[in-house]
């Protein structure tokens, strides 16, 4: 380990990684650069934005047998959202990204140069298309120019606000491979994998009300910030949110940068009423979600269908998709069907059968997003299934997503959310009640016949079978009082 004086207010300021090159002082945010025998002042590095991420500088790991420490951080925003690259150093002095992208993390290391030939221009690439890279097949995930927003630590980099990565990423299954154009045109090739945090058995985590209080952009208001158009009190998870799409007057709010600010003028828009409201509690397997964003989507027939977007710290998220036909819970993958095909995709042990290929556009959205959501927004989405499974690749120009849903049930969702469905969303299913009506006065017929003619023991009985058809089904408006 190296230490130097920070140039600018004198503190302590430590090189873990003999790769490093540039550190932040965490005093006076200066950022300093390291030459073979001084250091110099590159100036103010702009602070990072407080996220949802759980990682800290500090954090600690296991990845294959080597043991890891976090010392550094970039954070970058591209147009539609923002990711946090943090810097790993190995015990045995090797160093390594791992990537956390709204809690889906990948980690990744650089091959040396020149053991790949033939790359793909950054123009040339596209998601949803296959490409073998590496020595394997890969498919297009997203190809994006995002701009560093800030950065923390020590890093292996020269880098600074303004500065501007072209990143290519790509995943077969759960293998991950970035393209790095940023310093020139052939790429710096980047391998690894998709990872999670229990995987890594990460230690010294924030918790999450240190996620949640830490947001000191907006001031301590947390949970809450004043709509920059309407003035009204909109909740959002502090910094969990990149865009905000104000309940009251519509505001499409960027809620990513160091200041609310509106980023599209209110439209008029009919509010939407919807079962669940936003900022529902769940309790889901024992993790409380919360609703922090929900939003409409209509096929090109005109079929819509709503999703709401649950978060929890310790679960990430996760999506409800309320259709016609039911619900479906659904969640991103971050493993991949090994290889692009339209028809069918193998995932897991099954292969799935294409279904529909349809365009999706946002009607109406609501709430806290983890990207920059707004209504006119197009996807293209195809669906597969394999027995009750659906897998649904959304595909725009610069991102294919895969995410898998299961069917749940009304009663699933009531266990869930308790009382917080709205309640005329409440009643029993289309005409139960109808059918078990129609039910008891068909009972009662049936057997008023041997009634007329002797008074039998029947009557109590039919009774009884009465009220077990009866209730279950009032009993739904019973308690909904
Ligand atoms: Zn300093
Ligand atoms: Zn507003």
């Amino acid at each position: 380990m190296q230490k130097v004086s920070c140039p600018s207010c004198g503190a302590e300021v430590a090189f873990k990684s003999t790769a490093s090159v540039l550190a932040v002082c965490e005093f006076c945010k200066t950022t300093i650069l390291k030459d073979a025998d001084s250091v110099k002042n590159l100036g103010k590095m702009s602070d990072v934005l407080e996220d949802y991420s759980p990682i800290q500088i500090g954090t600690s790991g296991v990845f294959g047998d080597q043991a890891f420490n976090v010392i550094g951080r970039i954070q970058l925003r591209y147009p539609a959202g923002m990711w946090n690259e943090w810097y790993v150093l190995f015990d045995d002095g090797k160093a390594a990204w791992l990537s956390d992208a709204s809690g889906m993390y990948t980690l990744t290391q650089e091959r040396p140069a020149s053991a790949d030939t033939q790359l793909p221009t950054f123009e040339e690439l596209q998601p949803a298309r296959n490409y073998a890279l590496a020595g394997m097949n890969y498919v297009g995930a997203d190809i994006r120019t995002a701009e560093c927003i800030g950065g923390q630590g020590e890093l292996p980099f020269k880098v600074g606000k303004g500065w501007q990565a072209r990143v290519a990423d790509f995943r077969a299954g759960a293998n991950f491979l970035t393209l790095d154009y940023s310093d020139a045109d052939i790429p710096a090739v980047y391998t690894g994998q998709a990872v999670t945090l229990e995987g890594l058995k990460c230690q010294l985590l924030r918790d999450e009300d240190q996620v949640k209080t830490s947001a000191g952009k907006f001031k301590g208001k947390v949970d809450a910030l004043s709509c920059p158009s309407c003035g009204s009190s909109v909740s959002f998870l502090p910094g969990v949110t990149t865009t905000i799409l104000c309940p009251s007057c519509h505001a499409q709010v960027d809620a990513a940068g160091p200041k609310a600010e509106v980023l599209q003028a209110a439209t008029r828009m009919s509010q939407v009423a919807t079962t669940l409201e936003l900022g529902a509690k769940a309790d889901i397997n024992g993790k409380p979600f919360e609703i922090i964003g929900l939003m409409q989507r209509a096929d090109d027939e005109n079929t819509s269908w709503t999703e709401y977007l649950l978060y929890s710290a310790r679960g990430g998220f996760l999506w409800l998709v309320e259709t016609d036909a039911g619900w479906e819970r659904s969640t991103v993958l971050d493993e991949w069907p090994g290889w692009f095909k339209e028809e069918s995709v193998a995932y897991g042990k099954a292969t799935y059968q294409k279904l529909y290929r349809y365009p999706a556009t946002v009607t109406f959205a609501a709430g806290a997003f983890n990207w920059r959501v707004n209504v006119g927004d197009q996807t293209d989405i195809i669906e597969y299934e394999a027995g009750q499974k659906k897998l649904a690749a959304e595909i725009t120009a610069e991102e294919l997503n895969w995410s898998q849903s299961l069917p749940v049930s009304p009663d699933q969702i009531r266990a869930w959310f308790g009382d917080k469905i709205a309640a005329d969303k409440e009643e029993a299913p289309d005409g139960l009640e109808d059918i078990s009506t129609k039910f008891i006065w068909w009972i009662i017929g049936l057997n008023a016949i041997p009634l007329f003619f002797a008074m039998g023991d029947t009557f109590v009985p039919t009774l009884m079978a009465l009220a077990a058809v009866y209730l279950p089904a009032k009993a739904i408006s019973w308690l909904k009082g």
